[in-house]
């Protein structure tokens, strides 16, 4: 009808859940449309940045999302890798839940109640200081939220000894289809009623639905560490050596590869004294303060009998120091080229001194220059492909080095991502890893939780336009 202006969409949010939670100047809205994905990905500035500070504020977002048909894009810290908190539609608004950052810790049942916007480190400090652990440590933990690890199941260099994410979340509250409130799990180690509805909004990169709340579990922290380094001048001994840790009953609590190329970009990034060798291991063990003496006693044995050099951190601050350069690589990358492609594969264990130098030949077949380093202990590597982003030559070389990676790694058994997610960036390669059937299903479960494909739309599995 002529003359009767109709309301935009956001408008209703406004109305519902007020002006200081709903922002949508140009510049909240361009800032909140990036994510750390390094490579250039589909984005669009979305209509509003939406800030809840409760669940009842989530759920009534979602009840007028799913009225007006508006796409939601959830966001913790925007670290993420593969595009997974970025809109893609103009029409969508960017959920951030920096606001709901609030904990509480229950320190007799070794649990937490958690928001989703409550940083990693914060969280992670705190319980350490009552004893307890909470141990998932992606390298981003000094920003990433709570929220975008469960989103993600993030993992990090301790999880091979202690599990990802998945493992320290017992039950959640989220807000699925039209508004409504699922909750998931117990407070309890034990619960087998039913399918695992928890297990399966984990890493669900919130395409099913948002999270509000989570039980986390908290495990006691361990009364000693130490790291040691081992330093190689042969690549294919690696992969011996860490089979040789794992079969003498040593249990490392962190155990992380770097190649040459890998120190040599950390120790121009940010020199800590890296010795210039084919490739190192960082190993980290930790327990009682008599079974990490004897760990460590038992590592440096082995491996000279191997003809490795070890050294073992003599202070806390070599021990820090060490572990800086590790988490300082995926910035380090940034000054060998301008562009990157990092993937983050998993291999089993036992096929790592052959993946290795068949991904190195990956990179060769296209003239690339390419960084390995990572978790080598679960098989998880970071697989960097670098090339100069004004050759866009270059750029295509590595795209499609980047699909023999994950052909390789699919024959060998493994995962196309072992932490970072499939986001935008390995959509593609989604139905490579599950094939006819089990895509089906994933996109099934999608339509289940979400009829309408509003939930992230277009992110990990692929159900209509979006
Ligand atoms: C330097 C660097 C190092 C990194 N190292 C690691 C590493 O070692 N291990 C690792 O696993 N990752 C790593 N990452 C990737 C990233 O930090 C993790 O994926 C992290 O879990 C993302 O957290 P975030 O709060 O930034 O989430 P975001 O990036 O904001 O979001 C991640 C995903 O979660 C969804 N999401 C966020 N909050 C919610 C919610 N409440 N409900 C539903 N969905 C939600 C988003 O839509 C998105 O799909 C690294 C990133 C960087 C930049």
């Amino acid at each position: 009808m002529i003359g009767v202006l109709r309301k935009k969409p956001v408008d209703k949010l406004t109305e519902v859940l007020g002006k200081e939670k709903v922002k949508t100047s140009p510049v909240e809205r361009k800032l909140y449309s990036y994510d750390a994905t390094p490579i250039p990905i589909e984005r669009a500035v979305p209509s509003a940045v939406v800030f809840p500070e409760t669940h009842q504020d989530v759920s009534l977002l979602v009840r007028v999302c799913y009225e007006e048909n508006i796409p939601i894009f959830p966001r913790g810290a925007g670290s993420g890798l593969t595009g997974g908190a970025v809109p893609t539609l103009e029409k969508g608004i960017v959920v951030s839940f920096e606001r709901m950052n609030r904990f509480e810790v229950n320190v007799d049942n070794a649990t937490a109640e958690v928001q989703p916007g409550v940083i990693t480190a914060q969280f992670q400090e705190h319980v350490e200081k009552l004893g307890l652990f909470y141990p998932p440590d992606p390298s981003s933990y000094k920003y990433s939220t709570l929220g975008g690890n469960i989103a993600e199941n993030a993992g990090g260099p301790r999880c091979l000894k202690y599990g990802v994410t998945r493992e320290y979340v017992l039950g959640l509250t989220a807000v699925i289809k039209e508004g409504k409130t699922l909750k998931t799990g117990n407070p309890v180690i034990k619960d087998v009623a039913g399918y695992d509805l928890t297990k399966l909004m984990v890493g669900s990169e919130g395409t099913l639905g948002l999270i509000t709340s989570a039980t986390l579990k908290l495990i006691p922290k361990p009364k000693a560490r130490a790291t040691a380094l081992a330093l190689f001048e042969d690549l294919e001994k690696v992969g011996q050596a860490v089979t040789k840790i794992f079969t003498a009953g040593i249990f490392p609590s962190a155990l992380e590869f770097m190649d040459a190329e890998a120190i040599r970009a950390v120790e121009d990034y940010k020199p800590v004294g890296l010795p210039k060798v084919e490739a190192l291991l960082l190993i980290e063990v930790d327990g009682s303060e008599q079974g990490v003496a004897e760990d460590l006693r038992q590592i440096k044995e082995l491996l000279s009998s191997m003809g490795i050099q070890v050294r073992t951190a003599g202070s806390k601050e070599e021990e820090e120091n060490l572990w800086s350069a590790r988490k300082n690589l995926g910035p380090a990358l940034g000054n060998l080229r301008s562009g990157k492609i990092n993937e983050d594969v998993v291999i089993p264990r036992i096929h790592l001194s052959e993946a290795i130098p068949g991904y190195r030949a990956v990179a060769q077949k296209y003239g690339l220059l390419m960084v390995i380093f990572g978790h080598i202990g679960d098989g998880n590597l970071h697989v960097n492909l670098l090339y100069d982003k004004a050759n866009r030559e270059e750029e295509e070389r590595a795209e499609r080095a980047v699909d023999e990676i994950f052909e390789l790694t699919l024959r060998y058994g493994g995962s196309i991502t072992g932490e970072h997610g499939v986001g935008l960036t390995k959509r593609k390669f989604l139905p490579w890893q599950f094939g006819e059937v089990g895509y089906e299903l994933l996109r099934g479960i999608k339509l289940l939780f979400d009829p309408k494909n509003l939930f992230n739309p277009g992110k990990v599995v692929q159900v209509g336009p979006g």
